[in-house]
């Protein structure tokens, strides 16, 4: 059956009804949704009703073979919308029955999907014999299914058999049901085409307690749609040959394509598969095989009875594939093989060993064993997800299995060992214990994604997974589950299509849970309750709050307390700097006072890099939010200029692509740039020429050479043309002249900065020669990258050209790569899509929903523009109907804009006025960091051999080479050698006694620190005098600021960062003395933190001061006075704010030492300071902070 989709109130609509058989004329008959009966004559065009009156509302026509009738309904009334049932009677074949929903575009979807449970699945067997041959892409079927009659609603007086079958898939032969061994009576057969469900209409009730037996012969189709029973290709080289592999995709609801069966996740049962082959060809299943038989003459597998499941984990694969057998080891009886095409086999080695890892991993976390004889993991050649964990035979994308040194990146390899785990996860997580319905798809994919971690970073543990895990996997989601469209992780899942769902969201949201819950539960309980757990034990949503001192263990993630209400008040510790949700164990964001964050600030590089990372990444969500000002986001920002860890710069680049995509087209796109260039320069220099293999040296690499490139760092960019053009000269093995974790900005900045037309051809020729998997698709990336629209509108094209080599399943990889990485791409995708609409329709059919996400998804990046949203609000209007499953998505992504609108409204402006002051604080006698051109000057080598002269002094030498750098820069720009360096140190010298001269008014601290450091000598001679010196500069610091003492303790701490500038500068220069005192405040300032009114810092508090508030208000004076008042009244106020809805009020608030009703005062002023900044005059600013009521409201209403 089919229907006009959607239908329209007033337009016109038709419902067909086909059959394999000839109907007779004025047998067709059609019942509408309000029961009227209506007889269609097939030859006059009439239709009539019961009484046989001819209505005029309707047409009836058929097809010249008559196999099909088709009503017409003039100008849809309301009352035609709901479900239409077509009977067919025609001689000699029992009566055929269709339902289908005329739904209109508000409906959209059938809502109820759910089976009746009145026949419960015991077992099936089933036979399938495929032809995988050009022109007869068909399977002949046969499946019984054991059943067991259960006393449960149905709607039918317990006379039908309900279960799936989808109708243009499966083509049923015959039907045989048996009810404790006596045959039934089958009335009629319908289907119901939005639920895909086929039911037999019996001539008797079904007895609650009896078995039933059905046998359904049928005939299939093996279409290559990736979902069911679908085949694929790929080239088979040594024999020039093209190989097609048949293989399966089930979930969530597509085992019905493939067979008919009871297709809902809890409708569990044994099932026994028997497969046909031909050629060469060998079958796969889930279980081991039993034995060899002959089925019709054809020769057939036959697999051993599974262990109850679910359908959609059940699998078969009919290939040539060859295997890489692992059974090497007696104490591993497990049979664990790995198979692809045979060219490929080598590269299964990575997978293989960390499969072969990951089990016994998991039975030894669980307690306990993989519960089937054998496990396979298969590369399918088109595949369209990552990975799919059908029990014991794991299908993947190919290029999550293979892997080869040469071409695959270290991420590259990375991805591929987590894929891997995360299906073996599931074999524990999903497969024995499975959700009842998708709603609780989260708990699946959020374990097996969390356990993937876990299992990774034991078998490698270099990876130092589970410190980043809190940052990889919150990238965007506390982004999408922020918007108005997000659904809670459980949701109702209201449509038969579930492809629509989340599955991001699930997957990671859920991960973050579930580590959540581990942390707070212990990891020995969390084990020992994950299976009471999944037995159906619900938990309470309660937050669990930890809290430590800085001066704390801050790896120690113990829960203190579980935040039940919205507000909690913690009992104060000695007014310590707190540090909220340690190792970002919770899953919510911290939001500190202005104060506290001052002081975070000043810690910030004593804190452990996990620590750094979740602060950088929190501050900017909050300031995006509205909730932390970007003048305190950019000073926590400014730390980043020291910064070389990979968790915390891979937090804050990704934390800063928000601001990046959003100011992108904006005309002070420039003076953002340059801000953030200034924090990634010096780690630039310092990784460009690492040759490291170091696992966290490469990927570090990797992440700032992408981002330095993205900045347009010349040198970056220069670098990418140069390997762009030599891999371009490169004839033979081509693939391999740039390292595979380079070649993603090199291919990407070379063309864009290339010779645009002909370097894009070149490259496109390539992806058309390559059999390299990785490089192809490092180049399809690339291909975005041109900024050429019209060279973009080409590659769009190619995305749906019939004969284009691109693989079905590499499609999205484009148009995610459109979105992107170009500017405009985004825009161009959706233009595209709107001019070329019903081609593209035509061109993807089923998948159509699927690609339309990837071609809409990438818009709300960077559209913060009233008139992006409407532009695709229009394109959403006009195409809501066909969009299907995607529309929910367009309405994320509207969702998403209104938010950056919202944004720029409220913080655009802000952000500008507090990064000049920044950028202007900061650059002040401080050219040094910040001129892109001259530091392009440094010597290669130089870096390098300081560092390994260093020693542990890595990170001090590379600012030295800055230094010296910028000497070269003042006098002489890009002189080369290793003479000019020691010239330039000289030179150095004098710079930084420039900026000493300047550090009091305000210099950035640690980083006149360092300079310092770089001002002594060079080596790890310098190391040593500095580390030895540190005490002594401390020491001296102490005495500078007289009634310091009881900063002493605190202090030593400091010595590591704070002092070491100091300590140079007292031995060697008058000016370093200048950069005691600044040593001096900050131990100063802890101690503030630790002491309350340290009255003895007042002499120093000046430059302090002056540093802390610098960008984040006007009233440096007012400050200055005030300070004391501050210190006497001084309250530390920590919000810990929750990103789950109902609890976004959530307040703790620490009280320091006294109760104190009494606003900080610092607080107080920042508060008038907002207010003028959103175009309150001074007077009433004042007037609105005193009152508390007004303020409050003012500041409810600000999101
Ligand atoms: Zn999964």
């Amino acid at each position: 059956m089919d229907r006009t989709y959607p239908a329209e109130i007033g337009k016109n609509a038709t419902i067909w009804c086909k059959t394999s058989y000839p109907i007779f004329s004025r047998s067709c008959v059609m019942v509408a949704p309000g029961n009227e009966t209506l007889n269609l004559d097939l030859r006059t065009g009439k239709v009539r009703d019961i009484s046989s009156a001819t209505s005029e509302r309707y047409e009836a026509y058929s097809n010249k073979q008559f196999q099909m009738c088709a009503i017409k309904i003039h100008s849809v009334k309301v009352n035609d919308l709901g479900q239409w049932e077509c009977k067919i009677l025609s001689l000699g074949y029992p009566p055929r029955v269709g339902f289908i929903n005329l739904l209109d575009n508000e409906m959209r979807y059938v809502k109820d999907v759910r089976l009746p449970r009145h026949v419960l699945p015991d077992s099936y067997i089933i036979t399938l014999v495929p032809y995988l041959m050009e022109g007869n892409y068909t399977v002949d079927g046969l499946v019984e299914i054991n059943a067991h009659i259960a006393d449960a609603p149905n709607s039918c007086d317990n006379k039908c058999i309900i279960l799936h079958s989808k109708e243009a898939a499966i083509d049923i032969r015959h039907m045989h049901v048996q009810m404790g061994g006596f045959k039934l009576v089958i009335n009629s057969v319908a289907y119901d085409k939005d639920r895909s469900f086929l039911i037999l209409y019996l001539e008797e009730a079904l007895v609650p307690g009896k078995d039933l037996r059905k046998e359904i012969a049928f005939l299939g189709k093996v279409q290559d749609e990736m979902t069911g029973f679908y085949r694929s290709s790929y080239f088979d080289f040594a024999l020039n040959q093209t190989k097609v592999v048949g293989s399966t995709q089930f979930q969530s609801i597509h085992a019905r394509e493939a067979f008919p069966c009871f297709d809902e996740p809890d409708m569990k049962a044994t099932f026994k598969v028997i497969l046909g082959r031909q050629g060469n060809m060998i079958t796969l299943s889930n279980m081991p095989k039993e034995k060899i038989d002959i089925v019709l003459g054809t020769e057939v597998d036959v697999y051993e009875t599974s262990v109850k499941m679910s359908t959609y984990l059940l699998s078969f694969i009919i290939c040539e594939f060859k295997s890489l057998y692992l059974q090497t080891d007696p104490f591993f009886p497990l049979r664990f093989n790995v198979w692809a095409q045979e060219d490929k086999l080598p590269q299964l080695k990575h997978a293989a060993n960390i499969g072969k890892k990951a089990i016994p991993f998991f039975e030894d976390m669980f307690d306990l064993k993989y519960p089937l004889a054998k496990i396979d993991l298969v590369a399918i050649p088109d595949f369209k997800y990552g990975a799919m964990e059908n029990w014991g035979i794991l299908s993947y994308r190919d290029k999550f299995l293979f892997y080869d040194k040469t071409d695959s990146s270290e991420l590259n390899k990375l991805e591929i060992s987590m894929v891997v785990c995360h299906e073996i996860a599931h074999q524990w997580f999903g497969n024995l214990v499975t959700m009842r319905w998708w709603n609780d798809l989260w708990l699946n994919e959020g374990f097996g994604t969390y356990m993937a971690y876990v299992a990774v970073n034991s078998i490698s543990p270099e990876t130092k997974l589970l410190e980043q895990i809190a940052f990889i996997e919150t990238k965007d989601i506390f982004v999408l589950d922020a918007v108005k469209s997000a659904k809670p992780l459980s949701a109702e899942v209201k449509n038969p299509e579930f492809e629509g769902m989340q599955p991001q969201l699930a997957m990671y949201k859920g991960c973050l849970l579930i580590r959540m819950m581990e942390n707070f539960l212990t990891p020995e309980v969390f084990r020992q309750g994950l299976r009471n757990y999944f037995k159906g034990d619900s938990f309470l949503w309660v937050i669990p709050i930890s809290y430590k001192s800085i001066l704390e263990n801050l790896s120690d993630t113990t829960v203190n307390f579980w935040l039940t209400e919205s507000a909690a008040t913690l009992p104060a510790r000695n007014k310590e700097l707190l540090f909220f949700n340690a190792g970002r164990m919770g899953y919510y964001r911290v939001s500190y006072s202005i104060e506290l964050w001052d002081r975070v600030i000043e810690n910030f590089s004593k804190l452990p890099n996990v620590v750094r990372a979740q602060l950088v990444d929190d501050a900017l969500f909050l300031s995006r939010t509205n909730s932390m000002f970007y003048s305190q986001t950019f000073k926590l920002l400014n730390n980043l200029r020291t910064e070389t860890d990979y968790v915390v710069l891979s937090a804050a680049e990704n934390g800063l692509k928000f601001l990046m995509n959003m100011l992108v087209d904006d005309r002070r796109y420039d003076t953002f740039l340059d801000f953030i260039k200034t924090l990634v320069e010096k780690v630039y220099y310092e990784v460009r020429d690492s040759t490291s293999v170091r696992y966290q040296d490469v990927v570090k690499r990797s992440l700032v050479m992408k981002w330095a490139c993205s900045l347009n760092i010349n040198d970056c960019i220069a670098r990418a043309e140069y390997m762009f053009k030599i891999w371009k000269q490169t004839e033979k093995n081509y693939e391999l002249s740039v390292s595979p974790d380079d070649k993603e900005w090199v291919y990407c900045y070379g063309l864009k900065f290339g010779r645009s037309e002909r370097d894009w051809d070149f490259i496109w020729k390539r992806t058309q020669e390559t059999k390299n998997i990785r490089e192809k698709s490092a180049l399809y990336e690339a291909l975005a990258c041109t900024d050429s629209i019209s060279l973009l509108d080409k590659y769009l094209d190619i995305s749906i050209d019939p004969n284009s080599t691109i693989r079905k399943q590499d499609k999205r990889y484009v148009y995610s790569a459109i979105g992107k990485n170009n500017v405009n791409g985004a825009v161009r995708m959706l233009d595209w899509l709107d001019e070329n609409w019903e081609q593209i329709l035509k061109y993807y059919e089923g998948n159509f929903p699927y690609n339309a996400k990837f071609m809409i998804e990438p818009y709300s990046e960077n559209a913060c523009t009233q008139e992006r949203f409407d532009k695709l609000n229009q394109f959403y209007n006009k195409n809501k109907a066909e969009l299907g499953t995607s529309g929910q998505i367009v309405e994320e992504v509207l969702d998403k804009i209104k938010a950056n609108l919202r944004w720029r409204k409220i913080s655009y402006e802000d952000l500008f006025r507090d990064l000049e002051r920044v950028v202007k604080e900061t650059t002040a006698g401080n050219e040094v960091t910040t001129n892109s051109n001259e530091i392009d000057g440094i010597v290669v080598e130089e870096g390098p051999s300081d560092n390994e002269g260093s020693g542990t002094g890595n990170t001090e030498t590379p600012t030295g080479n800055e230094e010296s750098a910028t000497g070269n820069g003042g006098s002489a720009t890009g002189n080369d050698g290793s003479e000019t360096g020691n010239e330039g140190l000289e030179a150095g010298n004098e710079v930084s006694g420039t900026d000493n001269e300047e550090s009091g008014s305000g210099d950035d601290e640690s980083e006149t620190g360092i300079e310092g450091l770089a001002t002594g000598n060079d080596g790890s001679e310098t190391d040593n005098v500095g580390s030895e010196t540190n005490n002594e500069g401390l020491a001296t610091g102490n005495e500078g600021s007289g009634t310091d003492s009881e900063g002493s303790e605190t202090g030593n701490e400091e010595s590591e960062t704070g002092n070491e500038g100091s300590a140079t500068g007292n031995e060697e220069s008058p000016t370093g003395n200048e950069r005691s005192a600044t040593g001096n405040d900050r131990s100063e300032t802890d101690n503030q933190g630790s002491s309350t009114g340290n009255e003895g810092s007042g002499s120093n508090n000046d430059g302090s001061s002056t540093d802390n508030q610098g960008s984040s208000t006007d009233y440096e004076e007012q400050e200055v006075t005030t300070d004391k008042e501050v210190t006497e009244e001084e309250t530390s106020d920590t919000e810990v704010t929750t990103d789950k809805e109902d609890l976004t009020d959530t307040e703790v608030t620490t009280n320091g030492g006294r109760k104190s009703g009494r606003r900080n005062s610092r607080r107080w002023r920042s508060m008038i300071h907002y207010l003028m900044r959103n175009g309150y005059p001074y007077q009433e600013a004042k007037a609105i902070v005193r009152d508390e009521n007004r303020l409050k409201k003012i500041l409810d209403n600000r999101f």
